[in-house]
């Protein structure tokens, strides 16, 4: 345990900005911070920090706390391992002492895999700068690209020794067990039970950080010449090291990202340690495998602008332009710099220097959307065919932007580049735009149109169907309401008085019982009432129905199940405390306002619902971006943009609807 002294002085030196800041970058706002926040995936911040009451609260998810909370949900650790985080980096020790050697290892295992990548770490820097291969070979490596002792510290590289168990066995007599040696990926069990080996040997070491700073994984490049050596192989994935989410320098670049609020993109590690070098510090790598949108919203967390760096070979660009079109996506501003033929951003840097590559870097910049067009009408100049596929290859690229803005202006410039007219480009982006949007739910406006299914007065015109993922959502006031209107009016007609007067009106014959209406609505979107009281009652209703309201309410008044006797009782003397009656002028008698409250209450309950199964997929979508879990991110981002969709269209049917 730690003690209460401790924790107190922890508290106190933690100071909320200071914590949050190492993650986000955070922007002044009065007396506040504000930010995108970093649980939940979002266009427009709405994360507040605030240092006078120590706390930091995303208005968008509802995650709130003190300093500790936001490590503890940040990085994943409990709360005495969150503590010993925040001692650590404020300098504070520690003592733990009635930790048993089992507590020790019964800790959370990625606490133990992170320790022996930090042991590893620590080893092979040592192994570079105090041994004679590691200086020779090592050093000597990072000399020729002209790396300073100041750089190589900066991003600790080191040396991997020969000897093919060097580090496995170091580690192991420094304490270190051979499971986590091996869940590290550092070290390989060739046979189980045989001693271990190391994975990396006679090679210099590039440790990769999370964003924290903690040492997560390696790569490590040999300088044999030998075809038969890989020349560069990487950690696997292990609990600490996500590869879809992590970035080659994030952690050393981050404050400066922040800073100039641009980031710029390269292939490889000799890349960003070059830009260091050369004093251009705001730059991640994505390791060789193409950018996600995991590592996209790493970067977004510190800046709206990324400059992708290629070097001049046409066929690599062109296959990662789709890549981009994510960066897009994601609603950030994207340029690209393309170094000269010959040239990549690590040799440019080294041969030019400091000056030269800022001077490059910023006069060589191109707007992406114009890059794009450019280098696809390169090939194409008289052959349509290609010409119309460059069009359709440029409105992707522009139907992917979210700001409705930012689309107009690219719509603008291509036209003219292309030579095409705006209203055939914006036509295209607009098809495909909503092809996306309403692609993953399909077909939905027939739904209400079925044969049999009478038309009623006033119909509701959202065209939306509940989606079957939030059927089972539950609002038990939106419940109740339904019920109200069931056990009071239920066999009532739903026409008001005039269309009743005139039986020769064409409505008159459509016309339908609330009860009926109610069934309808529900049925048509699958809802089934969530309450097993209300249920119960719900479905007894419609074997009794043709009874009358009179035998009804006696029937469930004197019902042998006390707890629906206790809900009819409440329904029955309930006044004016409904959310649609609130709505009603309290001198119109009920009866003739049901052809509006009805569909009213069936929609707010709908929208209720929907609001609240928009609430629960926005925090699974937190969690999920927390686990890394892409494909579970995809859908319930997709499900996110289904819910957005619906709950606009009832917010747009409800103010129709109101009185
Ligand atoms: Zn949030």
């Amino acid at each position: 345990m730690i003690s209460k002294d401790t924790i107190d002085r922890i508290l106190d030196a933690a100071q909320i900005v200071d914590v949050v800041s190492d993650f986000v970058a955070l922007r002044r706002r009065g007396a506040n911070y504000t930010a995108c926040c970093p649980f939940h995936h979002e266009k427009t911040p709405s994360f507040s920090v605030s240092p006078a009451k120590g706390i930091y609260k995303c208005f968008g998810c509802g995650k709130a706390g003190n300093s500790v909370n936001f490590i503890m949900e940040h990085e994943h650790l409990g709360y005495v391992d969150a503590l010993k985080y925040l001692g650590r980096k404020f300098g504070i020790e520690v003592q733990d002492k009635e930790e048993t050697q089992a507590e020790a290892e019964n800790r959370l295992r990625s606490e133990s895999i992170l320790a022996v990548t930090q042991f590893a770490s620590d080893f092979y820097q040592k192994s570079l700068w105090e041994t004679d291969q590691g200086i020779s070979v090592g050093i000597g490596y990072f000399k020729e690209r002209g790396f300073t002792n100041e750089t190589i510290k900066k991003f600790s590289l080191g040396w991997a020794p020969g000897g093919r168990d060097s580090m496995s066995s170091a580690a192991q007599k420094a304490g270190y067990k051979k499971e986590y040696l091996v869940d590290s990926g550092l070290s390989v069990e060739r046979e189980a039970g045989k001693d271990v080996v190391d994975r990396f040997y006679e090679r210099v070491m590039f440790p990769i950080h999370s964003i924290s700073g903690r040492v997560i994984a390696f790569g490590g490049r040999t300088l044999r010449s030998d075809k038969n050596i890989a020349k560069y192989i990487n950690s696997p994935e292990t609990e600490i090291y996500v590869k879809s989410k992590s970035l080659y320098g994030i952690f050393q670049a981050k404050s400066s990202i922040a800073k100039l609020q641009k980031c710029y993109l390269v292939e490889g590690y000799t890349d960003v340690i070059s830009f260091h070098q050369a004093g251009v510090e705001n730059v991640v790598a994505s390791s060789g495998t193409s950018l996600t949108t995991e590592q996209i919203r790493l970067v977004k967390r510190f800046t709206p602008e990324v400059a992708v760096l290629y070097d001049g070979d046409p066929a690599g660009i062109k296959a990662s332009l789709r890549g981009i079109d994510m960066l897009l996506e994601e609603g950030l501003r994207v340029k690209v710099v393309l170094f000269p033929d010959g040239e990549d951003p690590d040799s440019f840097a080294r041969k030019k220097g400091p000056q030269a590559l800022r001077k490059f870097l910023d006069e060589s910049e191109e707007d992406f959307i114009a890059f794009k067009t450019r280098l696809l009408s390169d090939d194409t100049k008289k052959d349509p065919l290609k010409r119309a596929q460059l069009i359709s290859e440029v409105v992707a690229s522009i139907s992917v932007i979210p700001d409705a803005i930012s689309r107009a202006v690219y719509i603008e410039e291509c036209s003219q580049r292309l030579n095409i007219a705006e209203e055939i480009l914006s036509d295209e982006v607009k098809k495909l735009r909503k092809k996306k949007q309403y692609g993953a739910y399909g077909q939905t406006t027939e739904s209400r149109s079925e044969p049999g299914m009478p038309k009623y007065f006033p119909p509701l015109e959202t065209g939306e169907k509940i989606p079957e993922f939030i059927t089972g959502t539950y609002c038990e006031p939106a419940e109740k309401e339904l019920l109200y209107y069931l056990i009071r009016h239920g066999e009532s007609n739903l026409y008001g008085t005039e269309s009743q007067n005139d039986p020769t009106s064409p409505e008159a014959k459509v016309a339908i019982s609330v009860s009926q209406f109610i069934l309808n609505e529900l049925q048509n979107d699958d809802l089934e009432l969530q309450n097993l009281v209300y249920k119960k009652i719900f479905d007894e209703y419609y074997k009794i129905r043709e009874k009358g309201q009179e035998y009804i309410q006696k029937y469930f008044i004197n019902h042998p199940d006390p707890q629906i006797v206790q809900v009819i009782l409440d329904i029955l003397h309930q006044e004016h405390s409904l959310t649609v009656k609130i709505f009603v002028e309290s001198v119109t008698p009920e009866e003739q306002m049901l052809p509006v409250v009805v569909p009213k209450s069936i929609l707010i309950y709908k929208a209720k619902i929907t609001a609240i199964a928009y609430q629960e997929i926005c925090n699974k979508l937190a969690d999920a971006e927390k686990s890394g879990d892409a494909q579970i991110q995809n859908e319930l981002m997709e499900q996110v943009q289904i819910l957005m969709h619906i709950r606009n269209s009832f917010s747009k049917e409800l103010k129709r609807l109101t009185i």
